[in-house]
């Protein structure tokens, strides 16, 4: 069991590297905010309980994310290996996740914290649109679909924009981001796994975290 996570703000790019590198450096991407958004798309309970908190920008309860991630560690075997995007978000998980690794024999081996200017994030996040059909990303900025309104892969007309990614709900989310993940940077610094990458340039950074683990 091998576990890696990838730290940083909402739009530091979490999501695109993992999705990018995840095949070179053999790990699978889990995404704790794919897995709720599933669950809300499929109006579950996991899904109905996790959509009051997203929907303000808020984290969902600790429980609920630490029991979602140990259900899918003790499936995984020991031999998985997991990139880890969105997930631990506050010390209180990241202590339960060293515990649940631990009794498995393992810890998290590097934490890779993507480090991006604030009016960056901003940009992204709020530019960003999201292909209903299969998941594609654009961003009005800087990534749009060839033809106006059609998703250059799957030809979905469905191009929409996350609930969660208006200015107003990021701004509550950076500052949840101040407020309580970003002490994961000192925990993880003390364990002396944090690494950190400038996260400005999406093609550097891949590069520099495939250089890193292939090292
Ligand atoms: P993301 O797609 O990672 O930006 O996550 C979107 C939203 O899902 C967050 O704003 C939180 O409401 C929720 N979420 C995702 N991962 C976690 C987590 N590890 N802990 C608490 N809430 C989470």
């Amino acid at each position: 069991m091998d576990a890696i996570v990838l730290l940083g703000a909402p739009g530091a790019g979490k999501g695109t590297v993992a999705e990018d590198i995840r095949n070179a450096v053999h790990y699978l991407h889990i995404s704790t905010g794919d897995i709720l958004r599933n669950a809300i798309k499929e109006q579950n309970p996991l899904g109905m309980e996790a959509k009051r908190y997203m929907d303000r920008g808020e984290l969902v309860p600790d429980d609920l994310i630490v029991n979602l991630v140990n259900d899918l560690i003790n499936r995984g075997g020991e031999n998985a290996r997991y990139m880890f995007d969105g997930f631990p978000r506050t010390t209180a998980q990241a202590q339960k996740f060293d515990e649940v690794l631990a009794s498995l024999g393992s810890k998290v081996k590097h934490v890779f914290l993507l480090e991006v200017a604030r009016e960056i994030l901003v940009r992204r996040i709020c530019g960003r649109r999201i292909c209903r059909g299969c998941g594609a990303v654009y961003n009005v900025h800087t990534k749009k679909p060839k033809v106006e309104g059609i998703c250059d892969f799957c030809g979905s007309k469905d191009i929409y924009q996350r609930a969660d990614d208006t200015e107003e709900t990021l701004n509550n989310r950076l500052e949840v981001y101040n407020r309580q993940t970003a002490e994961l940077i000192h925990y993880y610094e003390k364990k002396g796994v944090l690494v950190r990458v400038d996260a400005e340039d999406r093609l550097e950074t891949e590069q520099a975290i495939v250089r890193y683990l292939n090292r």
